[in-house]
């Protein structure tokens, strides 16, 4: 006679209060380590974001060089941002060589 019903474990359903809850699937996506473009929403971490309608992005001179990538950029443009899966809104903060204002190539 074996007693083994200490084996028997509960499967299926596992509730974890307190944990964000992401949704199945999205935490694999392969991440571009290149280039850092897609900066993540600050209150879920979402890197699907739009820009918020009426309010024209921020284009200033600012010179200087990132300090995650190591590269050097001229110009600073803020635009704000919806987060698309948690309604956050927040001010992106994006640096590039190009003036946005003059490159027609650039979707801002
Ligand atoms: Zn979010």
């Amino acid at each position: 006679m074996s007693r083994m019903s200490r084996t028997s474990q509960k499967r299926g359903k596992v509730r974890r209060p307190g944990r964000h809850g992401r949704p199945p699937g999205s935490s694999n996506i392969p991440r571009p380590v290149v280039q850092v473009k897609a900066t993540p929403c600050p209150r879920c971490r979402s890197t699907r974001h739009e820009r918020v309608g009426g309010s024209p992005p921020l284009v200033r001179e600012l010179p200087g060089v990132n300090a995650v990538t190591r590269q050097a950029y001229r110009f600073v443009v803020w635009s704000n941002r919806r987060c698309k899966d948690c309604g956050q809104q927040f001010r992106l903060r994006e640096e590039t060589n190009h003036d946005p204002r003059k490159d027609p190539e650039t979707p801002w």
